[in-house]
């Protein structure tokens, strides 16, 4: 064995998993046709990385939704809640990851978060009480068994159990600890029954090694692993890492009885130290993660080759592999059409990351410059874009006082108090309404050249007065035009500036049924024309409300981008910033009064570990935000929006962001972050979502009137604002109209509990 993969995508390379599981939720479909449809994607899967000469091939890579909770499930960590339901198993599962409302009864889904430093999102295991770890039949060993009889003795993979306990939600004042008993017998059993069925390998996740460990960390590491590993029987257990370096933990790693030990290379450039420094066990695997799993650009063999030269000085025996799982780029270049062949031959999506792991492990056996490293340094040595010299010129003459709004966020406030009068706890959502089939329509035909220019805005144009007036009928006190021109907002803020580059098909999973087309940053950003101008002036036109203007910040455009490798990201982030700013300088100029430059990807690249924050990220993505809205007047209202992650540990790096009003996702998972708020003095006026829109559930009134009691409970009432956690794309209409409607009238009774309570008593 000399190559392998830790994982591959598992959409289908035109999304056949996400629309077949969208019709099995309308019930268009059966379960045994979804599990069909599952089942040739993996077959596809097998056949692709058998082709491209890979040897080791995982499995329990799959997944319906997510492999999280894939874990948790297997190993039936499902609260009382979702099992008192009585579904069957794949409902119930289905029940776990996005809620259930029908017959058997009402559940909302578990909470989701970020993987990592991803846009990846997993489901969040709780533990309580009542649970009970016992193995399950879930998934894995169908899997397993499945790529046998495909002629695959496959390598399966499942979250490690530390990095399941590092992830997971602890209620009823259980804690870890409780559970490792449990869950040293049930991974023994997994690793027994799996080796019962003919597996060689087995792979653990433990991804959450790479974060800072405390001696807690480690002891609890060290305990869970010795008893697995004393259980593992004939089973090479592969202990993978990734997403960075395992400074803390090397030692642990190295001195217990694991036969391999999968490091990332490329985020984890530590590692080599680590290698070098302390040296690797004769007895182990190196699983050698060289090839970035989680950009688009090819690899550099020279450099990769140097790399693992290296490591052959450290390590005898070394697999090849990717430095993340390929989940987080996109199936092949194959498809792409419309990037020109010259710049194609740059970019390596998962299909062509195959091929070069192979082509390195040949180059590295043969000793001698290969024809594919002949090819690969000749690409390298061609320039591959031109630069723009003007935008460089202008972000080397950024001062400090470019970064600056004035006058302070508290004297801006008051003067904006005045300007729109709102009412108390004024009402909004995030900016988009759902992306109904026809609204996507009007957008495919008009981007295949079927429909003229015209006929496409009048139809957003209709979409948009339709909006408005429901929104206007529910009383809301800031509108949105509906962001009915955009697929995906990265996407569209990158056509619309230079220096970026599309993929047809370039999708990549961000959760359960829904994917991402990451742009591509491929040179420097300059914006042209104008971007969103347009629309929100139309829609302002249509109502005397203020209409939020809405933008997509420059941080989360990288974020969400696939970046350069040859610039800093603070330049490429910079650049975006100017871009912006011009837009928004246009807005205003424009009579747009409130704009709001959504971040919900800010938190995403904070290093994983903490003596990097500053430096190595929010001491320049902070100031990047604050470029692009620091030179508006006093009386436009600046808006953000963040959603999906946690956010208490950097408070304070967000209140320095200087936007005037924040909403974000808050108070539906707990209430931790609004203690947090409270602690610190948050002083940007702030809307913490007031119900889940990632479930197609209503939230009833009463339950929104609840939870802006908590709000109040812990913000002053003067700072808070009122709106869902995220944008309403996602969802239907009729289930969209219902909650705000409960949301509106939910504020209403609470601002006449507060007029009441502010009366004199006598
Ligand atoms: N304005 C965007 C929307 O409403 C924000 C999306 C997001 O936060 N992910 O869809
Ligand atoms: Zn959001």
């Amino acid at each position: 064995m000399t190559t392998t993969i830790i994982g591959y995508p598992r959409i289908g390379a035109h999304r056949e998993l996400k629309f077949a599981t969208q019709h099995y939720f309308k019930q268009r479909i059966s379960a045994q046709e979804l599990q069909d449809t599952a089942k040739k994607l993996r077959q596809a899967n097998w056949h692709t990385i058998k082709q491209a000469g890979i040897d080791q091939i995982p499995t329990g890579d799959f997944s319906f939704f997510d492999t999280t909770l894939d874990t948790a499930f297997l190993l039936n960590i499902v609260p009382k809640r979702y099992q008192d339901l009585k579904l069957a198993p794949l409902d119930e599962y289905f029940a776990l990851a996005r809620g259930y409302q029908g017959e058997a009864g009402d559940v909302k889904a578990l909470s989701m978060k970020k993987w990592f430093n991803t846009n990846y999102h997993y489901l969040v295991p709780e533990f309580d009480q009542d649970t009970q770890i016992k193995v399950r039949d879930w998934q894995l060993f169908a899997q397993f068994k499945e790529a046998k009889a495909a002629g695959i003795n496959a390598r399966p993979t499942l979250v490690g159990p530390y990095t399941l306990l590092h992830l997971s939600r602890f209620l009823d004042g259980k804690q870890p600890a409780d559970f490792v008993a449990a869950l040293v017998d049930a991974y023994a059993e997994i690793i027994g029954r799996l080796v019962d069925e003919g597996a060689e390998w087995i792979q653990l996740d433990e991804p959450a090694l790479v974060f800072d460990q405390t001696d807690a960390d480690r002891a609890l590491f060290k305990q869970l692993y010795t008893a697995i590993l004393s259980k593992k029987g004939a089973a090479k257990i592969l202990l993978q890492t990734y997403f960075g370096d395992v400074t803390d933990s090397y030692q642990n790693l190295t001195s217990l009885a694991f036969d391999g030990l999968g490091l990332d290379f490329i985020e984890g450039k530590v590692n080599l130290d680590l290698l070098t420094a302390q040296g690797f066990p004769k007895d182990k695997v190196l699983f050698a993660g060289v090839i970035n799993g989680k950009n688009i650009w090819r690899t550099n063999y020279d450099k990769t080759l140097a790399l693992l030269g290296q490591l052959d000085d450290v390590a005898d025996k070394i697999v090849l592999s990717t430095s993340t799982s390929l989940l987080h780029v996109p199936y092949t270049t194959k498809n792409e059409t419309k990037i020109d062949p010259a710049e194609l031959r740059y970019l390596a999506f998962a299909e062509e990351k195959l091929t070069e792991l192979r082509e390195l492990d040949e180059a590295r056996h043969a000793k001698r410059e290969t024809p594919a490293v002949l090819a690969n340094r000749h690409l390298f040595a061609t320039p591959r874009y031109e630069e723009d010299p003007a935008i460089n010129a202008k972000i080397a003459a950024l001062k400090p006082e470019d970064y600056k709004r004035l006058p302070a966020r508290k004297e801006r406030l008051a003067i904006q108090a005045k300007e729109f009068n709102l009412p108390i706890l004024p009402t909004t959502t995030i900016g988009s309404f759902p992306q109904t089939a026809a609204v996507r329509k009007n957008r495919a035909e008009f981007r295949k050249g079927n429909i003229t220019e015209e006929e496409y805005t009048a139809f957003n144009h209709k979409e948009e007065r339709r909006w408005l007036k429901i929104q206007e009928e529910l009383g809301l006190d800031v509108l949105v035009h509906g962001e009915f021109e955009r697929n995906d907002m990265v996407e569209y803020f990158g056509d619309n500036l230079k220096g970026f580059r599309f993929t047809e098909n370039g999708w990549v999973q961000s959760y359960g049924t829904r994917g991402v087309k990451p742009p591509i940053i491929w040179g420097d950003v300059v914006r042209t024309h104008p971007i969103t101008v347009a629309e929100s002036v139309y829609a302002q036109s249509q109502t005397d409300k203020p209409v939020k203007g809405m933008l997509t910040g420059p941080v989360t455009i990288l974020n969400w981008s696939f970046p350069r490798e040859d610039v800093s990201p603070k330049v490429s982030t910079e650049q975006i910033a100017l871009a912006l700013q011009g837009e928004v300088l246009d807005l205003e100029k424009h009579g747009i009064k409130i704009i709001q430059i959504d971040e919900p990807a800010l938190r995403e690249n904070l290093p994983l570990r903490k003596k990097d924050w500053n430096s190595k990220y929010l001491d320049w993505a902070v100031p990047a935000f604050r470029l692009v809205g620091a030179k508006v007047q006093p009386t436009t209202q600046i808006h953000t929006h963040m959603c999906y992650s946690e956010f208490g540990d950097i408070i304070e790096a967000i209140d320095a962001l200087d936007s005037d009003v924040i909403s974000f996702e808050a108070a539906r998972a707990d209430m931790t972050l609004l203690d947090v708020l409270h602690d610190v003095h948050f002083e940007t006026h702030v809307g913490p979502g007031v119900y889940d829109i990632h479930s197609p559930r209503v939230p009833s009134k009463d339950e929104i009137v609840k939870i802006i009691h908590e709000i109040l409970r812990r913000i002053p009432k003067e700072n808070v604002w009122i709106n869902p956690d995220c944008g309403l794309k996602t969802r239907e209409e009729p289930e969209t109209v219902a909650s705000l409607r409960n949301m509106v009238d939910a504020t209403k009774q609470v601002r006449e509990e507060l007029a009441h309570e502010s009366q004199p008593t006598v």
